[in-house]
């Protein structure tokens, strides 16, 4: 008989799924192996002893064990539950949308360590600063991006790979910034662009330098707000098919 694989580590509850009456299917982030999708079973039963520490967003520790194609969960006990953040519900929004991003962004089993040290990060800030949750999902989105290779700096022109005057830049819909004198070069109506202050620059290329926490002391203007959202959203889309589906929750609040 083949041997069954037990592992233990720890992860974040991204997405909860029920299938038939007892079971679930739980899909967590973890630093060992990425993200990987559990069968749970039982665990809908009033009596599970894993029950209430399954809620997404729930930073756990579990035990797994691995047959050929799936993975089995036995224990499961909750490290953080994040209840500031849980206790209301622009909040509560503002993780989901992190956590289906995640979801929605990664592959199974392939772990990036700084991926879940971000997120765990994340919700802790967003639990301690929880007024400021809208700013830190959009830090947030911007930092997985980066990690997963889908934005690096802009520094840089895109065309020339000149460094960029202290000035401002123009932004093209192919994710390029170009310098003035590569604009010019451009024959008319090519391309629509879109101009960026160097204010909204230096904020974009602070935010992918520094750590999270140093990003919550920036001097946030609603411009500036507006700009990152705008780019962290149009980043975002660029490398999935449709929309989240938190993503309207996020507009009622
Ligand atoms: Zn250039």
């Amino acid at each position: 008989m083949r041997e069954k694989r037990s592992v233990s580590t720890r992860g974040i509850i991204l997405r909860i799924r029920n299938l038939g009456e007892q079971d679930r299917f739980i899909t967590f982030y973890t630093p060992d192996y990425g993200k990987i999708t559990c069968l749970a079973k039982g665990v809908r039963k009033i009596s599970s002893r894993r029950a209430g520490h399954i809620e997404l967003m729930n930073r756990v520790k579990i035990e797994l064990w691995k047959s050929r194609h799936q993975w089995y969960l036995t224990q499961c006990s909750s490290e953080e539950n994040f209840k500031e953040i849980k206790r209301k519900m622009p909040s509560i929004a503002s993780g989901i949308f992190i956590l289906e991003a995640i979801d929605r962004l990664t592959m199974e089993e392939h772990p990036l360590p700084e991926l879940f040290d971000i997120l765990n990060k994340s919700l802790q800030l967003m639990e301690f600063y929880s007024e400021d949750h809208a700013w830190i999902r959009e830090i947030i989105l911007i930092k997985l991006l980066k990690i997963l290779g889908y934005i690096n700096s802009f520094k840089h022109c895109g065309t020339c790979r000149e460094k960029l005057p202290e000035q401002h830049a123009y932004w093209e819909e192919t994710f390029n910034v170009l310098c003035e004198s590569c604009l010019q070069k451009k024959p008319p109506m090519q391309a629509r662009l879109e101009r960026l202050d160097f204010s909204v620059l230096k904020l974009m290329n602070f935010i992918l330098e520094h750590p999270l926490e140093n990003t919550l002391m920036i001097n946030k203007r609603l411009q500036h707000k507006e700009n990152i959202e705008q780019w962290g959203r149009r980043f975002l889309y660029k490398n999935l098919s449709h929309q989240l589906k938190s993503e309207e929750a996020l507009r009622l609040y």
